[in-house]
Parts: structure tokens; C-alpha cells; sequence
């Protein structure tokens, strides 16, 4: 074991397996392009209390995961613990609500949360989200979720679940809760300790937990879709038609709650069946009342995260292939002093045009710089000699067929090209 390890539940994506992530990174922007959403960048941490005053105080990433420190300022900072409430913030802190009726982001950005390290499950991870506020439209929670689905379906993903539920607003929630509380009442014993503090302080995160006991204790508890007032109904049944105009496929989970409390009628999540306990690819849903819980004025809207290195699980358990370019055009090997500057020189000119190369620093033999190529997944090799210099020519091999033509320099990037 080296004397230096990453932090437990962090992960290094290697150079080897970057141009993959880079790949799906990319597909995420074009997709949100595609859709007419535009990049949002925030701070990676936040002062505290956006987070300890809009997320809601009992929710497990509150009272136990956020990454919270003073700093020497003594200002209490926290490591975002999630996208949507920095996203909210800068919204209404820029006053983005004045210039458009609808505003439209998206943004790829690192999450903090203490939780207990597993597969799928880590201490810093990323999140692709997007944010669309301004509209009460049940079509755009639907074009939110098309966004996802469009995405997933552009890097090959095809075998997913989405679950949706409506989760009411505060005036449904109230009737529900007595109606859970009522009914969880005379369950509590089978209940795990966590919720029975659930019980007491957030009812309906009891719907959320994965322990057997809990969730055969409450398999017949009643649901929130049948305590919906009629505005909430309507909402829900016109984001299901939508999405069925959109042939996008979903099943209605009564018992899907998400992790924050902002969140009002639609909610949604992504799963896959590859990833074990850890099954959530993504989620959103709709937050009606947290831009003027943050302070602008009353504003819906709807959003979701989806994480990238759950994806990335994914991906490589279903086998699917992602066509990236991991190679470069040309490797330049020299021999000799003379050759060597040459080919530093010859780099940084093909690299201007535009062509992908790279040489070498070490002084190996010939033989030893063809293995690098090869290793590097070049497409060809540049052999430069002092012969070569002095016919202002170098040698270019096609490495996969080891087919040689002499090239003259000045020749040499259209012909790579
Ligand atoms: P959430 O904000 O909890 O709904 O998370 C949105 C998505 O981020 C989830 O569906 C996961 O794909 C991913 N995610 C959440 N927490 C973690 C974590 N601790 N490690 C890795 N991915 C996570």
C-alpha cells in the first residue's frame, strides 16, 4: 500500500479511462444543447445555511452527510451536497428571472456527502443536472425527463427504469401525512430505529428506506397520489400524457419520495437493474416553492440529477461500447541530436495544424519508440534520421499496415491530415 491513498469513498479516473468520461460529459452538453439548455457553473461550496434552511433540516443529507467546515474567516462553508439549491441560488442572486420567462441550465459538478462508502456509492461524485425554472407547464416536466431519456438513449443505454410519482404540494401533504402517521402508528416496533425518528420528524421519508423490515411493514400504507387536491391531479395526469405522446415509457411508483424536501408534485427516477442496492442512475422532479424560499420571487419549476459514475457502472456492466477516440494521428520517433530538435520543432508545427502527435523524451532506440507509438495508439509514425534531415523528408508508417512512404516536411501535415 503506498504511503498516500485517495480519501476513503473517493474515486481517480485514470488517463486510461478519462477519454470515456469525456465522452459521456460531451453527449450530456450536446443533449442539453440540443434541448435549448445552457451551462450554469457554480462555486463547489456554498455558505451553509443555503443548504441547512432549503433542503430540509431531517433529511438524512442534512443532518448527518454534509461536508461542513469554518473557514478562516469564520463563515460556516459546506462542499455542495446537491445541484438544484446552489443552481436556485445563483438564479435568483443574478436575477436571471428579469431577461428570460423561462430559464433553462444545466451543470456538471462535483457532490460532497459522508456516507458510507459501496459500489455506486461515494463520498465525492458527480452529478449531470438540469434545471428549467419559470414554467408551471406539465410539458416541461415532461421535456425535463425526455431530456434523461434522450441522453441515456445517445451513449447506448437502453435498459433503464423510470419510476414518476406526484409527492403533492403543501396543501395535499398535510391529509396525507395523518393518513401515514395513522397507519404507521401501530407499526413502529417493526420499524427500523432510523424511522422511527422519521416517524416523528419527516413521515413520509419512511417510504424512501431500503430496509426489508420497513418496507414490509408499510407495503399497504396509503398513498400519496389518492390524497392529491385537484390541481395536483390534473398536473400528474397531464405529465403522464405527455409522456405517453412521447413514447417514453414509465410505471407510476406511489412510494417514490425524494431526498430533499423542496421537492413539490412531480417526482422521478431513473433506475437500472445492474447496479445492485445502489439502483439509482438519476432523479428530479418539481420544486414549486424554492426560488422564493431563496429569496426571488415565486417561480416553479423542475430539474434532475443524474450520476455520472453510476453511469459509468452502467455502461461498462451492460458491455456497451462507446466510440471514443482514444489514439493520436502521429508519433514523431528521432534519432540523433539533430533529429531530436528537428522533431520538437516538427511537433509543435503539425500540432498547430490541427494534427494530434507526440514524440519522444527519453533517447530510447527506434525499436523502443515504435513499441510507444504502438502503445499509444498511434496512427503513425514519423521517422525522422539524420538522412531524413538532410533531404528535409521523414518517413511516415502506417502502423497498422507497416506500409513506409517518404514525405517531405513541408508536405507532411496535409498528407496526416
Ligand atoms: P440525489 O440528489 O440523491 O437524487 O442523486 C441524484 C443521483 O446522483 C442519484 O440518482 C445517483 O445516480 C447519484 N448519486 C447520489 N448520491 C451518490 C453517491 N453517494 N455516490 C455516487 N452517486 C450518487
Amino acid at each position: 500500500m503506498p504511503e498516500y491513498v485517495a480519501p476513503r469513498g473517493t474515486n481517480d479516473v485514470l488517463p486510461s479511462e478519462s477519454p470515456k468520461w469525456e465522452y459521456v460529459e460531451d453527449k450530456f452538453r450536446k443533449t442539453c444543447r440540443l434541448f435549448g439548455y445552457k451551462e450554469l457553473r457554480t462555486p463547489t461550496f456554498e455558505y451553509t445555511d443555503l443548504f441547512t434552511r432549503n433542503l430540509g433540516e431531517t433529511t438524512d443529507v442534512v443532518s448527518k452527510e454534509m461536508y461542513t467546515f469554518q473557514d478562516r474567516g469564520g463563515r460556516s462553508i459546506t462542499l455542495r451536497p446537491e445541484g438544484t439549491a446552489p443552481a436556485v441560488r445563483a438564479y435568483v442572486q443574478h436575477n436571471l428571472g428579469a431577461s428570460l420567462p423561462v430559464n433553462k441550465i444545466y451543470y456538471v459538478g462535483r457532490i460532497f456527502r459522508y456516507e458510507r462508502p459501496q459500489a455506486g456509492r461515494y463520498r465525492e461524485h458527480t452529478q449531470l443536472g438540469i434545471e428549467a425554472l419559470g414554467s408551471i407547464d406539465p410539458a416541461i416536466d415532461a421535456e425535463v425527463i425526455s431530456l434523461a431519456v434522450c441522453f441515456y438513449r445517445n451513449i447506448g443505454l437502453k435498459e433503464f427504469e423510470l419510476k414518476i410519482n406526484s409527492i403533492g404540494c403543501p396543501e395535499c401533504r398535510p391529509k396525507y401525512r395523518q393518513a401515514l402517521v395513522d397507519f404507521a402508528k401501530d407499526r413502529l416496533e417493526r420499524l427500523c430505529p432510523s424511522c422511527v425518528r422519521r416517524y416523528e420528524q419527516n413521515p413520509m421519508r419512511m417510504l424512501d428506506c431500503k430496509e426489508q423490515n420497513c418496507q414490509s411493514a408499510l407495503v399497504d400504507a396509503p398513498k400519496l397520489i389518492d390524497y392529491l387536491g385537484p390541481e395536483c391531479r390534473e398536473h400528474f395526469e397531464k405529465v403522464q400524457s405527455y409522456l405517453r405522446d412521447l413514447d417514453i415509457s414509465f410505471v407510476i411508483d406511489p412510494k417514490l419520495v425524494r431526498g430533499f424536501d423542496y421537492y413539490t408534485k412531480t417526482a422521478f427516477e431513473f433506475v437500472s437493474g445492474k447496479l445492485g442496492a445502489q439502483n439509482a442512475l438519476g432523479g428530479g422532479g418539481r420544486y414549486d416553492n424554492l426560488v422564493e424560499e431563496i429569496g426571488g420571487s415565486p417561480t416553479p419549476a423542475v430539474g434532475f440529477g443524474l450520476g455520472l459514475e453510476r453511469l459509468m457502472l452502467t455502461i461498462e456492466s451492460l458491455g456497451i461500447e462507446l466510440p471514443v477516440e482514444i489514439g493520436i494521428t502521429a508519433f514523431i520517433a528521432s534519432m540523433g541530436e539533430k533529429a531530436h530538435m528537428a522533431a520538437v520543432k516538427l511537433a509543435y508545427e503539425l500540432r498547430n495544424k490541427g494534427v494530434s502527435v507526440d514524440m519522444d523524451y527519453t533517447g530510447r532506440s527506434l525499436k523502443a519508440q515504435m513499441k510507444i507509438a504502438d502503445k499509444l495508439g498511434a496512427k503513425y509514425a514519423i521517422i525522422l534520421g539524420e538522412d531524413e534531415l538532410a533531404r528535409q523528408a521523414a518517413t511516415v508508417r502506417n502502423m497498422a499496415s507497416s506500409e513506409q512512404i517518404t514525405v517531405s516536411l513541408s508536405e507532411l501535415a496535409d498528407t496526416l491530415a
